[in-house]
């Protein structure tokens, strides 16, 4: 029998600017066997984003199109632009045993969780409000109004701390990794996700059920 565990689905969210794309990235580092999802935007490339690497860029004519098939595990629109996960990647990926993670906003985490059973579900929280501002600021990549609208949505944004399954406050990078790696084998050690493994396992197979 094949008893190959599926993947785990982590989602990881947040507000603008609390640092969950520094704390995937240094997670990716350490963690070469995770899967990073490459979401698709319409929003236009910033310096040094590469195509096919950071995200799929592509108009909104051809954003529009993929939601017409049904290409998208979920999609938003965040600050006027849309951006979506694609679900065949997703899907292959978890199949083969290998873990994947979606960094998405809110709204798209909603979605996925409504749509699937699956899901590990983490959100990122910065040390303060005002260190939130500053880190917001500190990216100087975008104009007065942009700023003013990551502002007012980061702060709506905090409430929806109470639908995921963990927080993970961002005060320093390095720890917050750790502690998404703890939530990683903690999941993995769950009961409801691996009795079946173990009780279908013959004997001395408990271990590679467990371990693998
Ligand atoms: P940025 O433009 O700074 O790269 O991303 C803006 C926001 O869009 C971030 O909160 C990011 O997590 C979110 N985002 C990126 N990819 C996706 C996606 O595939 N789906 C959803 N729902 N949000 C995404």
């Amino acid at each position: 029998m094949d008893n190959k565990r599926r993947g785990l689905l982590i989602i990881i969210s947040g507000p603008s600017g609390a640092g969950k794309g520094t704390i995937c990235k240094s997670f990716m580092e350490r963690n070469e066997d995770v899967v990073l999802s490459v979401s698709a935007t319409t929003r236009s490339p910033r310096k040094g984003e590469v195509e096919g690497v950071n995200y799929y860029f592509m108009s909104k004519e051809e954003f529009k199109d993929k939601i017409k098939s049904n290409d998208f595990l979920e999609y938003a629109e965040v600050y006027d632009n849309y951006y979506g996960t694609p679900k065949s990647n997703v899907e292959e990926v978890l199949e083969s045993g290998k873990d994947v993670i979606l960094e998405i906003d809110i709204q798209g985490a909603l979605k996925v969780k409504e749509n699937t059973q699956e899901g590990v579900f983490v959100f990122i929280l910065p040390p303060s409000m005002e260190e939130l501002k500053q880190r917001i600021i500190n990216r100087g990549s975008e104009t007065q109004e942009s700023l003013m609208k990551r502002f007012k949505s980061a702060y709506k944004e905090i409430n929806f701390v109470s639908k995921y399954n963990y927080a993970v406050v961002n005060d320093e990078v390095e720890l917050a990794v750790e502690k998404l790696e703890a939530i990683i084998a903690a999941e993995k050690c769950r009961v409801d996700r691996i009795k079946d493994n173990i009780l279908d396992s013959k004997e001395g197979e408990i271990h590679e059920q467990l371990y693998d």
